[in-house]
């Protein structure tokens, strides 16, 4: 968890993107691990909201399991790529909640990428004309 496999092989703690067009560029650190935190943590950390939310749940209500990740969202609408917490539970019999991250900048829900390959290629969000590279990769030792 919290490591994203990198084309050339390895798993990496960090990695930078950059566009081929234009100055864009961004970092992300995995420098985290899930497992350093109970569930009951990460929703202290969370914003009021989801934290109500969360909260309710854990309190009254069967849990059956959780999940915490930080993964990487992307904006299917405008490109833009931002790293966030994503929370999830299930509770009762087999109802949901999980936190949602809309797009800061076009407010569109954003999903989940899975693989570092499904950030490249991408359309830039900054230029809409370049493509986005990875420019730097910190590996695992
Ligand atoms: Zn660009
Ligand atoms: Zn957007």
């Amino acid at each position: 968890m919290g490591a994203y496999m990198l084309d050339v092989g390895y798993n990496c703690n960090g990695f930078e993107i950059g566009c081929s067009n234009c100055s864009y560029n961004k970092k992300f650190f995995m420098g985290f691990s899930v497992f350093d935190y109970r569930f009951e943590d990460h929703v202290s950390f969370m914003e009021d909201e989801d934290k109500t939310r969360f909260c309710e749940i854990l309190t009254n209500h069967k849990v059956q399991s959780t999940k915490f990740d930080k993964p990487i969202y992307r904006c299917a609408e405008c490109g833009v790529v931002e790293m966030q917490r994503y929370a999830l539970v299930v509770y009762d019999d087999g109802s949901v909640l999980e936190t949602r991250f809309d797009c800061p900048r076009c407010g569109d829900r954003m999903q989940i990428v899975n693989h570092v390959d499904d950030i490249i290629s991408l359309t830039c969000p900054e230029c809409r004309n370049g493509r986005i590279k990875i420019t730097d990769a910190m590996l695992w030792d």
